[in-house]
């Protein structure tokens, strides 16, 4: 039977490090959560964490729970990107609240930090949060303590308020004091590691949400390997290294349309849609992936014919093209996305919202 006083939020930022050690120095014993998704955690840094910073990780696959949130829209909104922050510490906390007892915990602890983030660490967010994750008598915030009013843990004497914190705002001045005293020497960086955050995978990202009748996991993997391509509803995926067909490898499903070149060098694609390809498409797509093998190309300028090789629920057929990048599949950009995520923004909130840069 596990026994721990309380479970913490463990993104690998200096926040969730020093609110759990914090709790661990009040001689609690602390178990840490590292979630993970397609989109943020590095689950293959838990020994390295746990070494470097005397904790004790296990990692939970957060995945599902997040595409489903994307799939249903986050109540709260989106950040700079595709991040929605908020609605995302209500899963990480809800998830929480259900290992409270598998962990034996009394208690989850989380490192926000009261007005570090505009959108998603003001005093009305943060409550939101505590009340949407259902977690108003448990949830400790152990670095802003001392500005919220005093948890049931804090009543009964479980954790002492009085070694608690107080910080408030942007700076990182008490963070880093507080890492010195606890002996840190290896900072993270502050900011990193949710691919929400970022433009490039925004890119990536938003066309599968939008443009796919029903989106999973394996499509946003996908997304985030290789080059990627959208002519309307028709998406195309090109690895772009040995690595990347590794993984396509992987993430093949039987009704996706799989290209290889036949008896040339060159990428591996998947073609993938909520909607039948029709000849036309898939001729479209093979020329552009053959167009990334150059001795293709070279063929075919010296007039030889060039076949790609496409399968689909197990039946194979050979088509026939000329390479061309000049193609109706285009790669998406930051732009077409910023602007549909933004469309959907309620106007009260668009200034503070713009300016979350993401919570890690
Ligand atoms: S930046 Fe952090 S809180 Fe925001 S969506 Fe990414 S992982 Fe979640």
């Amino acid at each position: 039977m596990k026994h721990y006083d309380g479970i913490a939020l463990f993104s690998g930022g200096l926040d969730s490090i020093l609110a759990a050690r914090l709790v661990m120095e009040q001689g609690l014993k602390v178990k840490c959560l590292h979630f993970f998704s397609p989109f943020f955690g590095h689950p293959g840094r838990l020994g390295h964490w746990e070494k470097e910073y005397g904790l004790d990780i296990d990692p939970v696959d957060v995945s599902a729970e997040f595409v489903e949130l994307l799939k249903r829209g986050p109540a709260h909104g989106y950040g700079s990107a595709m991040n929605p922050c908020v609605d995302c510490k209500i899963v990480m906390i809800s998830r929480a609240r259900e290992l409270m007892q598998e962990y034996g915990a009394s208690f989850i602890i989380s490192g926000e930090v009261l007005g570090q983030r505009p959108m998603s660490q003001r005093r009305d967010t943060l409550n939101a949060i505590r009340r949407d994750a259902n977690v108003k008598d448990v949830l400790l915030r152990p670095l802003s303590a001392k500005l919220m009013d005093p948890t049931p843990m804090e009543e009964s004497g479980l954790v002492d308020r009085e070694k608690l914190k107080g910080f408030n705002g942007r700076g990182r001045k008490d963070q880093l004091a507080l890492a010195e005293h606890f002996g840190i020497t290896e900072i993270p960086t502050p900011g990193g590691g949710c691919k929400l955050t970022e433009k490039e995978n925004t890119r990536r990202f938003w066309p599968v949400l939008s443009r796919l009748d029903a989106p999973t996991v394996n499509d946003f993997r996908l997304a985030d390997t290789g080059r990627q391509f959208w002519m309307g509803d028709f998406w195309l995926a090109v690895g772009r290294q040995k690595y990347d067909n590794e993984i396509y490898a992987d993430l093949l499903r039987k009704d996706d349309l799989h290209f290889k070149l036949a008896g040339f060098p060159g990428p591996i694609a998947i073609g993938r849609s909520s909607r039948e390809w029709d000849s036309e498409s898939v001729q479209k797509a093979a020329a552009l992936v053959a167009s990334y093998s150059p001795k293709a190309v070279k063929a075919s300028e010296e007039g030889q014919r060039v076949g790609v090789r496409v399968t689909q629920n197990g039946q194979q057929s050979i088509v026939y093209i000329t390479p061309s990048r000049e193609s109706e599949f285009a790669e998406p950009t930051w732009e077409a996305a910023r602007d549909e995520l933004y469309a959907l923004r309620k106007p009260a909130k668009k200034t503070e919202e713009q300016a979350e840069p993401g919570l890690e």
